[in-house]
């Protein structure tokens, strides 16, 4: 087993990666170790596993087996507790220039447990040009122990100066015959469900397992899914809207608690509190500020875990209604959602392609306002209400 097994349809950059790993042993002892270099930039289109890889390679990296998947280090950097592994994702639209400035000076320090310190930083496209230059001196003059691997969906994303600092590895979308696959092979998920969730997933690794796997993604989605039938009155919408707040907020806090006693002891842990020779005052101040560190890490995963419940809905919606503009223009497309069929071309039935369009217009405004941040109650009330009728001002609007 390594930290790599997980990795679908792949193989290309998972080979790149692991000659790296293995060459950053090298290069940590002085000699020469051409595969392993300083900036990573990973590109690969949502849901192909950019983050997934890039804290594998972080693991293969502070692991002393090159990523064995099983030690002590291994499992922190999974669960995004490991000292040396620091992994940033955006909390408002883009990165500050004071954010960025103090992840380059903690960039600096040296590593406690191993012999490099990495930083991966997702959605690098979101770095404003102020911010972008700050990072970029870094890059250009990295400190010997640093390693940066930087994720975003493309590489014209990313501004060039960055990229030409990066070595670039291309994600390609997995098939869907590679996800049915590797559900069936990797966590026994029955063949038929497999295919059934990596097709409604639409090639989304993540979400396709959590479809196969989880009975509560399978209800939320059913929900989901039968709004379009729901909102025959206005007020309806605003109950529907207010049960997707409220679901979306329930599942976040069920899939981020909040830390336990049980995290402040993998920190002790990983900090090798009580080994000898540590336990000094020093240690202890890294391991309350790691401690405090790992609280903010949880609130900030925590939004970003009810973004992406609020990005689900909208991503379902938007394949529903293309599923009903295969149906209305008498496509003969399969269906990305062909288990509910009869629901389909009964919504279908309703009007006609124009208003589909202006529906998914709608939706795609909808992703825009909540991108901007704006309140979440009231971007699905506007939303719902537009859905159940959408009138031409709102698309001119
Ligand atoms: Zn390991």
């Amino acid at each position: 087993m390594t930290v790599f097994d997980r990795i679908i349809g792949q193989e290309h950059a998972v080979t790149e990666f692991t000659h790296a790993a293995s060459d950053a042993k090298l290069a940590a002892r002085g000699e020469r170790g051409d595969a392993m270099t300083h900036a990573w930039l990973v590109t690969g289109p949502p849901g192909s596993g950019r983050s997934t890889i890039a804290v594998a390679f972080a693991a293969a990296l502070v692991c002393a087996e090159g990523g064995c998947g099983h030690c002590q280090d291994c499992r922190n950097v999974e669960a995004g507790m490991h000292p040396d592994v620091e992994h940033i994702i955006p909390e408002g639209i883009s990165y500050s220039i004071d954010d960025t400035r103090a992840l380059i000076e903690r960039a600096a320090l040296r590593p406690i447990r191993s012999s490099w310190h990495v930083i991966i930083i997702e959605d690098v496209d979101r770095f404003r040009p102020d911010a972008a230059s700050t990072l970029l001196k870094s890059l250009e003059e990295p400190p010997p122990q640093t390693v940066w691997l930087l994720c975003a969906p493309t590489v014209d994303d990313v501004f060039p100066t960055i990229r030409s600092r990066c070595r670039h590895v291309l994600l390609n979308t997995p098939g869907l015959g590679a996800i049915a696959e590797q559900l069936s092979s990797r966590y026994g998920i029955d063949p038929a469900m497999a295919a059934f969730a990596a097709r409604v997933s639409q090639g989304h690794i993540g979400r396709a397992r959590a479809i196969a796997s989880d009975d509560m993604v399978r209800l939320r989605r059913k929900e989901i899914l039968e709004i379009p039938s729901q909102v025959k009155q206005v007020s309806n919408c605003f109950e529907l809207a207010a049960k997707i707040v409220a679901n979306a907020t329930a599942d976040a806090d069920s899939i981020v608690g909040p830390l336990d006693s049980g995290d402040e002891a993998d920190i002790r842990m990983a900090y090798g509190e009580g080994s000898e020779g540590k336990g000094l005052k020093g240690v202890d101040r890294q391991i309350k500020s790691a401690i405090k560190d790992l609280e903010k890490r949880a609130k900030s995963r925590h939004r970003r875990v009810l973004s992406d419940q609020y990005n689900r809905v909208l991503l379902d919606l938007t394949a529903l209604y293309r599923d009903v503009l295969v149906v209305q223009s008498g496509s003969d497309l399969q269906l990305i959602n062909e288990d509910i069929r009869p629901a389909i071309e009964n919504v279908a039935a309703q009007d006609g392609t124009t208003q589909t369009l202006m529906r998914i217009d709608a939706l795609n405004e909808a992703r825009d306002q909540l991108f901007a941040n704006v309140n979440p109650l009231s971007v699905f009330e506007s939303l719902l209400v537009t859905l159940r009728q959408p009138t031409l001002s709102t698309v001119v609007g």
